[in-house]
């Protein structure tokens, strides 16, 4: 066989390229969050909208075992939960969702993230989507599932969901398995095989292994399954230069900060990639890390915009996919290149 000419590959290589949008994936990091209240179906249409591939949803339980799609275990940073329903706080003041029923979260006003200062609630980030605007609501798992497997038959394009099991372990000493009502939730929707348009993520790797041996066989469904990586010290081992070949026993990707994809200590022309995207393929590990965002003051100095953040991410470290709160600004991106 004659060797391809190097012609021929250059010419290869600028095809391939010139198709990152269908090569990369981008997740929707709560919806558009960067647009509208994080995890409200109106932030979920519009990543929709904007093209994103997956849309995820951070999941946890409420009193009556239903699945509702959001960020915290408790309702205080998004909803305004203290005004419709004081004296509901625990004894640490803390709004915990699993003290709700269903109806009772059904009659919150889910809004942009807040924090309280002075007894004045001031909005995490200034300049997103108002606080105490609109009208918003905490959805189910099932009405998010159903709102985008509605959206693939309305236009024909076919995006993912990417659900992330919330604590698992308070859930547990809550007295609930929010891990197996996952699972059985995804086989009623169909999501039942690894080529099934879902990643189920989870910063818990005790859960993520009980997750593959016992309850995706107990359900009887296959899926894809991601292991979060918040920083350093969750679990040294995988970062460690088997870690990756190790962690392939139970997962089929990784989500990481990004902070450990490119080092922190990067500065503009010095660039340090580390070894972990490298060592998560040689593993066969899929690599998306998270969270990009383009909000002002959000853009690591090392990189001079969103735009060349994203660049060093998808191009120079290699990652598979990425979750941002600007799917727009992603999409342009990679159909751009
Ligand atoms: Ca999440």
């Amino acid at each position: 066989m004659r060797p391809i000419p190097s012609f021929a590959t250059f010419f290869l290589v600028t095809i391939m390229s010139s198709n990152s949008y269908a090569q990369k994936i981008v997740i929707a990091h709560r919806g558009a969050s960067g647009y509208l209240p994080e995890h409200t179906l109106e932030a979920k249409a519009m990543a929709y909208a904007q093209g994103a591939h997956y849309i995820e949803q951070d999941l946890v339980m409420t009193r009556d075992d239903n699945l509702i799609v959001l960020h915290d275990i408790t309702l205080g940073r998004t909803t305004d939960v203290d005004e419709k329903f004081p004296g509901r706080a625990r004894s640490d003041g803390l709004y915990y969702a699993i003290d709700f029923t269903l109806e009772e979260i059904r009659t919150l006003n889910a809004t942009e993230a807040f924090r309280t200062e002075n007894g004045e609630k001031v909005q995490a980030l200034g300049q997103r989507f108002p606080l105490g605007k609109g009208s918003f609501r905490v959805p189910t798992f099932q009405e998010e599932i159903e709102m985008i497997q509605g959206l693939n038959i309305s236009t024909g394009r076919d995006v993912g969901i990417y659900p992330e099991v919330k604590q698992p372990a308070f859930h547990r000493q809550e007295g609930k398995d929010i891990s197996t009502r996952v699972v059985e939730v995804l086989k009623e929707y169909g999501y039942t095989s690894k080529s099934s348009k879902v990643f189920l993520q989870t910063f818990d790797y005790e859960e993520l292994g009980l997750i593959q041996k016992e309850i995706l066989p107990s359900v009887g469904i296959e899926v894809s399954l991601i292991m979060l990586i918040g920083n350093r010290s969750d679990y040294p081992w995988m970062l460690e230069s088997d870690g990756m070949s190790k962690l392939a026993y139970s997962a089929d990707g990784i989500g990481p900060s990004y902070n450990l994809v490119v080092d922190r200590a990067s500065e503009v022309g010095d660039i340090r990639v580390t070894e972990l995207v490298t060592q998560a393929h040689d593993a066969g590990l899929a690599v998306h890390p998270y969270t990009f965002r383009a909000d002002p003051g959000a853009v690591p100095d090392y990189a001079g915009s969103f735009e060349e953040l994203l660049d060093i991410h998808y191009f120079q470290a290699n990652v598979d996919g990425l979750f941002t709160d600007f799917p727009d600004r992603v999409v342009q991106f990679l159909q751009s290149q």
